[in-house]
């Protein structure tokens, strides 16, 4: 499988994993003309090759060109019930046949990936993270989650690639400039991820196949690319855990390499 994060963060996600035969977004945060300049350059094909876009969830910075797409490819859609109840009113006119809906605890196949979704814990109507896989390769993906808890851990087994949020830095964030509600928010249960939390995660995630691992959604604001590295790198360095995967920051605003496992 190839994978590529086009953009990761609170202003735009979008995220490309695909093989020979089949191409699929999570996500598409950013604009329609990003993405398919991303789908160039990045990957080598064209929007029409696009077989799928899944949502995570209705926030703008996750769904902003989905309605584009759709219009202009005739890309199908999938997300759940409660995504789809949240997105109406914002996606403009898209065709009910491309309207898909993720029922909980699925899986399905498009062309020859198989994906599995599982409940994320964030404050947005039914929330969902992913789990691809490939000729036994499996590619994860869990952003916009206040937690991950044991279902979590069990849905996201045996990877071998990981987009994993890592939002904020904890003192950055208690002692920057959001408003109280925000910072309470941010760090509830239904909010986003911490650096210690990623790192505390990735103790259970990770296993010896694991090739790749990309912090994502970091925040401008509470946060910074080389304070997430060294946070989670420490953790893992603390437990014994050897780093012999590639551990990298998916960019906020530009494509990140692609990468195949
Ligand atoms: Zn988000
Ligand atoms: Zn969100």
């Amino acid at each position: 499988m190839r994978i590529c994060s086009f953009a990761s963060g609170s202003s735009g996600n979008c995220y490309y994993i695909g093989t020979e035969k089949t191409n699929i977004l999570i996500d598409a945060g950013i604009s329609g003309k990003r993405i398919i300049e991303g789908l160039k350059e990045k990957v080598g094909i064209s929007g029409k090759e696009l077989d799928g876009i899944f949502v995570t969830h209705e926030h703008i910075d996750h769904i902003q060109s989905l309605g584009v797409l759709a219009r202009r490819f005739k890309t199908p859609l999938y997300a759940t019930r409660g995504t789809w109840e949240g997105m109406k009113n914002k996606l403009g006119r898209v065709d009910s046949d491309l309207c898909n809906t993720l029922h909980s605890k699925g899986s399905l196949e498009m062309g020859d990936i198989n994906i599995e979704w599982f409940p994320t814990s964030h404050d947005a109507n039914e929330p969902v993270g992913f789990l691809l896989e490939n000729e036994n390769k499996y590619v994860g993906l869990a952003t916009d989650t206040g937690m991950i808890n044991k279902r979590m851990v069990n849905a996201l087994f045996n990877i071998d690639a990981l987009f994993l949020e890592a939002n904020h830095d904890e003192k950055m964030l208690l002692s920057g400039s959001y408003p109280t509600y925000l910072k309470k928010r941010i760090r509830s249960s239904k909010g986003h991820l911490s650096n210690v939390a990623a790192g505390q995660a990735l103790l259970e995630l990770v296993n010896v196949k694991t090739k790749s691992v990309f912090l994502a959604h970091l925040s401008q604001e509470n946060n910074l690319p080389s304070l997430a590295l060294k946070t989670v790198k420490d953790i893992l360095n603390e437990h014994k855990i050897d780093c012999t995967f590639d551990l990298q920051v998916a960019p906020r605003s530009q494509a990140s390499t692609c990468i195949k496992i």
